[in-house]
């Protein structure tokens, strides 16, 4: 007789699918927000020496004191309100694991990175939806704030994926100030944004704030696997004690080390970015029958009629890789489009006014 396993599966984790990045290999991958710039030489010299001396028949360090301590010396903080993880994509989870559950309620403010929602339902958290306005993607701070007034946690995107907008830092302050949720503002692209962007500062007066960051955009070491927690000590405990003990392996943390030591040689990739983006988001504005909108991320979100052939066509004829949103509640005829090289921006480019027939 077949053994039926799915129906053994917990009832809270059935109906999950493996993780879809929709890659098909293409020259040009502008599909997943990477930084596809390469390393900075003297940073790629470090990694190069710390993976060929870090020994492997230790366990790592389970909470990753070196790194912890050279993160918290760069956003001013004590090394006590630093957790790293696998990757952002483990901390959210963790965070979930831990501060959601049965009979706790997690706000989002969709359209938003989808991993929120999946983490919340496989820790059987109620998911209340406050969705952006169809028009501008713009929250909706009132109805944020009511939700939250019965919700444990909170997670907001700043800037947003995938629409590239930073949250207003009034509506943290109301998040904080009425109600009793503990708020997690996900920074991992802040790095694109405008100085002063980042919510880090308020963290020490703020228990209930908790910030994301990640090595996996700036950095340039989505590969890797390494994000960070910056919140206050209570919660970095309550992490510490129920994290996979040494989810952050030993080359992870001495390469991570490196890049962080390494910190301003980033700077000119993420200006280079910057600025590519504008340049770019002004030619797809001026498409025929597009619309975008502003991005302080590296990444642009675009509209254009009959988006998910465009993709096809891209990948197809040109080999380039975009992200395809159409299908998604709030994102029709969306594409998401990673800020790449020059090079690469300008076969985009090309690639897209030979398919819309542009001279
Ligand atoms: N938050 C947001 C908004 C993201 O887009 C991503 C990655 N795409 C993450 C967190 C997680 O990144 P990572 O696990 O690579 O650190």
């Amino acid at each position: 007789m077949a053994t039926d396993i799915a129906s053994r599966v917990r009832p809270s984790l059935a109906g999950f699918e493996p993780y879809d990045p929709a890659f098909s290999p293409c020259e040009v991958n502008l599909s997943a927000n990477e930084n596809t710039y390469p390393l900075p030489q003297d940073v790629r010299d470090g990694i190069v020496q710390a993976l060929t001396t870090t020994p492997l028949n230790r366990y790592p360090d389970p909470l990753a004191n070196e790194l912890r301590t050279e993160l918290a010396a760069w956003h001013g903080v004590g090394r006590e309100c630093v957790m790293v993880g696998n990757g952002g994509d483990e901390l959210l989870f963790n965070l979930l694991f831990c501060f959601g559950g049965p009979d706790r309620a997690l706000v989002v403010a969709p359209p938003c990175f989808e991993e929120y929602k999946n983490f919340a339902k496989m820790c059987e958290t109620e998911v209340v939806e406050v969705w952006r306005s169809e028009q501008d993607y713009s929250l909706d701070a009132d109805a944020l704030v009511d939700a939250a007034r019965g919700a444990s946690l909170v997670m907001l995107t700043s800037p947003n994926n995938p629409t590239g907008d930073l949250v207003e830092p009034t509506l943290v302050r109301r998040l904080l100030n009425e109600t009793d949720a503990l708020v997690l503002l996900d920074e991992a692209y802040v790095e694109f944004a405008p100085a002063g962007a980042s919510l880090v500062p308020w963290v020490k007066d703020n228990p209930r704030l908790m910030i994301l960051r990640t090595l996996s955009k700036a950095f340039a070491l989505a590969g890797l696997r390494c994000g960070y927690l910056i919140a206050d000590p209570q919660v970095i405990d309550v992490l510490a004690a129920i994290r996979q003990i040494y989810s952050e392996d030993v080359l992870a943390q001495a390469v991570a080390l490196r890049a962080v030591r390494s910190r301003t040689a980033f700077e000119p990739v993420v200006r280079a970015i910057v600025e590519e983006r504008e340049e770019l988001a002004k030619t797809l504005a001026a498409l025929p029958g597009a619309t975008l909108w502003p991005s302080s991320a590296n990444f642009l979100l675009v509209r254009i009629p009959g988006a998910a052939q465009v993709r096809a066509r891209l990948r197809d004829e040109h080999s380039v890789l975009v992200r395809d949103f159409s299908y998604a509640p709030g994102l029709s005829d969306c594409l998401r489009i990673t800020v790449g090289t020059h090079d690469e921006n300008e076969r985009l480019i090309s690639a897209l006014k030979a398919i819309l027939e542009v001279e």
